[in-house]
């Protein structure tokens, strides 16, 4: 993770390139910061330009060794702690849930506890971070660095540390030179008294409104005037914007996804009532949604050979790497990319559209059946 990829935050980036180009590291920082403010996003960044061999005024390379490590949560002098629901013999400790961790974050660096619970199929439960997992600490900030660089011990949570997390008092008070203790919260009442004494508190705000507006663009396809709309709503937190963004993106999306379930098992029933809820969307209507499906299909039928960098981004993203999981093949695309412009042309025409809409739908079912 750069400082690039972190949403806003600009005056705080700033802060902690200062301190790390002048040698100003607190060896024990609280990085809080409310949901979805970037609090976890922005101590990525900040151990990846600490750790980065080859890093510039403005960011680390993303290229060194370290960088590529820190971005794959692998970097041997990175120490990783949340909270998860303990289950004996399976989860006792972090490294027991690595795997999941590393997918998590990799995924969304804006996830928060309820989403990691529910990654870990643990809605109901209560995660913690046990003693057994601050023991680990103590014997791993005892070690010597891999790499010769700076050890960080990153805390996701501390809020989740119970009356055993004064074990770490006295490491906080004096830890072992060249290591880093960063503990990324968002809760200042949950937290230890003692250990809040014991750390330098770095503020997060809320992410600026003209910063949030433009990752909801970037990221997750929300069109322009919604964005600024819901960064508002939002008030800085991206992991709420970015929800409501989902039902503000490209409307046609359902419609389509509807569709091709229809056609997909052949749900001719369902058909009917479709066609005749988009027909009520009018010739216009009719003809940007064909010409979105077209544009999913031709997006679907590059990616295997693109990659999906630069296209797409959120939930149509999604939707195009399902369908490309049915390996539907090349020319069975271009036959489904063929039934819509046909349908297009009879839009363009005047055609009936739900009798259009039905012909494209058998249309379709016939080119899916052609999958070899
Ligand atoms: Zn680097």
């Amino acid at each position: 993770m750069r400082f690039a990829d972190v949403i806003g935050q600009d005056i705080l980036k700033q802060r902690m390139r200062h301190g790390v180009q002048v040698g100003r590291i607190p060896h024990a920082q609280l990085i809080l910061g409310s949901e979805g403010s970037g609090n976890m996003a922005l101590a990525l960044a900040y151990i990846q330009y600490i750790l980065c061999s080859d890093r510039s005024d403005e960011d680390s390379c993303g290229l060194c060794g370290s960088c590529k490590k820190v971005s794959a949560l692998i970097h041997p002098d990175v120490h990783y702690t949340f909270p998860f629901p303990r289950k004996a013999g399976e989860m006792e400790q972090c490294s027991d849930v690595y795997p999941q961790w590393r997918e998590a974050i990799k995924e969304d660096t804006y996830l928060n506890y309820e989403d990691w619970m529910q990654l870990l199929n643990a809605e109901n439960k209560q995660g913690n971070i046990p003693t057994k997992e601050l023991r680990n600490i103590i014997k791993n900030v005892s070690l010597k660095s891999y790499e010769g660089n700076m050890k960080v011990c990153l805390i996701w949570l501390p809020e989740y540390l119970g009356q055993e997390g004064n074990i770490l008092l006295k490491l906080l008070e004096e830890p072992p030179e060249q290591t880093l203790f960063l503990l990324v919260g968002s809760d200042l009442d949950d937290i230890l008294g003692t250990i809040l004494s014991r750390t330098q508190l770095v503020r997060v705000p809320p992410i600026d409104d003209a910063s949030l507006a433009m990752a909801l663009v970037q990221r997750d396809g929300v069109a322009e005037s919604d964005a600024h709309r819901l960064a508002k709503v939002a008030q800085g937190n991206y992991h709420l914007a970015r929800d409501l963004g989902k039902e503000a993106t490209n409307p046609h999306l359902d419609a389509w996804r509807q569709w091709m379930t229809i056609c997909f098992r052949r749900k001719m029933g369902e058909a009917f009532q479709w066609s005749d809820d988009l027909s009520s969307l009018g010739r216009e209507g009719v003809k940007s949604f064909l010409l979105y499906g077209i544009q999913v299909l031709r997006t679907c039928a590059v990616i295997p050979f693109m990659g999906s960098e630069g296209l797409w981004e959120g939930p149509e993203l999604d939707f195009v790497n399902k369908f490309n999981t049915l390996n539907l093949g090349h020319e069975v695309i271009s036959n489904m990319v063929a039934e819509l412009e046909k349908a297009m042309y009879g839009i363009e025409r005047n055609g009936n559209a739900k009798v259009l809409l039905m012909d494209a739908t058998y249309g379709l079912i016939h080119a899916i059946s052609k999958k070899k």
